[in-house]
């Protein structure tokens, strides 16, 4: 603790980055706001938000909006951030296919990239394919590149620690894509990237602690607590697909290597083992049986809802979520287990279900990953702004 004699001396070039990246984040959050109001809210005096609002308006970085509510006298001018000031790239690799997308600084999609890539690729492929959608992408205006991908990721250093989907391992693509590209990068697993798209632009705007659980070829979840997404300590935060759910001696290997975990129960892999099991071709062809009524396909659904739900009920009781968002490609047949999952945490979150959380579906859908990934460009900008 200091004492008396002891002043904290700030640095003014470091106080003045803060207030930037302060003034900055409030705007892209809460929308044109008056000088007077930013004042107010961020604990600034007026004379600081008029210098950074100078700075910023003639770099091009903020945008000024006339107040719609006229009264009579001065019309108030409001400050906008501007997300059309540049440009970032996000990237959502995939077991199937890589997504690359052009973006504006509020998360809009300018152009698209897409690629089919071989069942289990192999890094080079990948990186390849990647470099081809970034030179095809870029502007001259774009700040940096952001890639989602699945598994264990350390976002400090932009590597691969593991990820079962791929079989990847130890690969660092942040290293490889910087030195090809000239342009930053950041890498974020790709449950953690959706999280923060549906945290700024859908269903999260409205909670500050919730889980954003995403259901495709595995099961991957993105914790928010407090407004700000939960990493851990390794970024291994959030692998409920690999909690344990079934001790049994035949419980299934999973592709960790574990057995009986969540994700053999309740992802695209499970239900493509049902359909085979009824002779169909996979998980898509499962949901249409059921939605024709064939009871053996419905059974497969509500087990994967009754699963999920417990899986669910289980990191409720951990964390205790304002709400649980589901998102993924299985959400196209939510229709189909939806009810069960709601109907299980509701009885079962302890204790009697009183601390059941909102359980809804994502709003910005499968762009959510690429916005995610672009979003972690935007926020290393928003940290620290480029003067120009
Ligand atoms: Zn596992």
């Amino acid at each position: 603790m200091r004492t008396k004699s002891q002043r904290l001396v700030l640095n003014p070039k470091a106080m003045g980055d803060h207030h930037r990246s302060l003034l900055l984040r409030y705007l892209r959050l809460n929308g044109p706001t008056s000088r007077a109001n930013l004042a107010r809210s961020l604990g600034l005096a007026p004379s600081v938000v008029s210098r950074l609002a100078r700075e910023l308006l003639a770099e091009g970085c903020l945008v000024e909006r006339e107040c719609i509510k006229t009264s009579v006298g001065r019309k108030p001018t409001l400050l906008a951030f501007n997300p059309n000031y540049r440009t970032v790239i996000g990237a959502h690799i995939q077991t199937d296919k890589l997504e690359c997308a052009l973006l504006n600084l509020g998360g809009y999609v300018l152009a698209r990239w897409e690629s089919i890539i071989e069942r289990e690729p192999m890094p080079e492929q990948v990186l390849e394919l990647l470099f081809k959608a970034v030179n095809a992408l870029r502007q001259e205006n774009t700040l940096g590149i952001g890639v989602a991908i699945s598994g264990l990721i350390d976002a400090k250093t932009g590597k691969i620690v593991f990820s079962p989907v791929l079989q990847w391992e130890g690969i660092n693509i942040r290293e490889v894509l910087e030195k090809g590209c000239t342009l930053p990068v950041y890498v974020e697993n790709d449950a953690n990237a959706l999280a923060a798209a549906e945290l700024l632009h859908g269903a999260g705007r409205n909670y500050k602690d919730f889980l954003c659980v995403m259901i495709s070829d595995g099961l991957g979840c993105g914790v928010v607590l407090g407004g700000r997404l939960y990493r851990g300590t390794l970024g291994g935060a959030g692998e409920l697909g690999h909690t344990t759910i079934d001790l049994g001696d035949d419980a299934p290997i999973c592709r960790c290597g574990e057995q009986g975990c969540l994700e053999e129960f309740c992802s695209k892999r499970a239900l493509n083992r049902e359909a085979q099991r009824l002779g169909l071709k996979d998980w898509r062809v499962l949901g249409e049986m059921a939605r024709m009524g064939d009871p053996y396909a419905q059974k497969a659904f509500l087990r994967f809802g009754y699963y999920l739900g417990v899986g669910l009920k289980n990191a409720v009781n951990l964390l205790n979520p304002e709400a649980v968002i589901i998102g993924g490609d299985l959400t196209e047949f939510a229709d189909l287990f939806l009810n069960t999952v709601k109907e299980v945490v509701r009885k079962h979150c302890f204790p009697g279900g009183r601390t059941a959380p909102e359980i809804m579906l994502w709003q910005v859908g499968k762009e959510g990953f690429l916005i995610g990934a672009g979003g972690l460009v935007v926020e290393e900008f928003l940290s620290s702004p480029i003067r120009t």
